[in-house]
């Protein structure tokens, strides 16, 4: 009788593990895609769908970290929102913004600017959650490789702003673009590259993408090259730039508005 119940009790911690190990390996099982682990570090524009459209994520929430003296305007913020709300599919879109401390290691390679995210970053996007996450951060520098350079988006849901480089082109001249502006471009233009903008995760409608990078022949929209490093100033007054019907008929025909 003893033995008996050791053995049973035995087959049913053993069961137990069997279960415990089966559930836990679901990443590994590929008859099952929607319960894999999601990729946080996968190339800007692969998961452009999952922003776009609703069918797997209906929310998404954008953390966005600042460090100490480069704060975003809450015109900039707004102005974020706004286009994602313009152009994604999405019931709740959150930003959530929180201060870390300035660093001062500047100028930030890409490899520098990762390791901050796996310091700072709070939120991951998780298998079968309804919730894509994504994180910006605006470093206190400029970037290594072009001193220009206003935000690089370098994982699939991971963008980077450069706030000295945001700070000098506000106010290099008289006529210079204001805080707010400068930001709300290249958030915008950021996050366009992770929605899979220009051709690059996002398939074109029509022949708009630029030789050899993930932008936009129109000199005067969004994703045009000279946004990238801010002369797209130079080209246009006042406002901040928009997509232009290219770009959002590329969106709209993966799943967004
Ligand atoms: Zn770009
Ligand atoms: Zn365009």
């Amino acid at each position: 009788m003893k033995l008996f119940r050791r053995l049973s009790l035995f087959i049913l911690c053993f069961s137990l593990a069997v279960f415990i190990n089966s559930c836990s390996d679901s990443s590994t099982d590929p008859g099952d895609p929607a319960r894999e682990e999601f990729n946080s570090k996968a190339a800007p524009g692969e998961s452009a769908e999952y922003f776009l459209q609703s069918d797997s994520y209906g929310n998404i929430e954008i953390e966005m970290d600042y460090m100490e003296g480069h704060k975003p305007t809450t015109e900039a913020v707004n102005s974020l929102e706004s286009f994602l709300s313009d152009r994604l599919n999405k019931n709740n879109i959150t930003i959530n913004t929180s201060e870390i401390p300035a660093r001062g290691d500047g100028p930030y390679s890409t490899d520098m600017i990762t390791t901050i995210e796996e310091d700072e970053r709070d939120n991951y996007t998780e298998a079968g959650s309804n919730t894509l996450h994504a994180y910006i951060v605006i470093v206190d520098g400029e970037y290594t490789q072009n001193s220009n350079v206003l935000g690089i988006a370098y994982w699939n849901t991971s963008m980077a702003l450069f706030g000295e480089a945001i700070d000098n082109i506000s106010s290099s001249g008289p006529i210079s673009p204001n805080e707010q502006q400068v930001e709300s471009t290249a958030l915008r233009h950021e996050v366009g590259h992770n929605m899979g903008l220009v051709g690059n995760g996002t398939p074109t409608q029509s022949d708009h993408k630029t030789e050899g990078s993930a932008h936009c022949t129109n000199d005067e929209c969004l994703m045009a090259p000279s946004v990238r490093t801010g002369d797209i100033f130079q080209n246009i007054s006042g406002d901040v730039p928009s997509l232009d019907e290219a770009c959002i008929q590329d969106l709209q025909a993966n799943g967004g508005k």
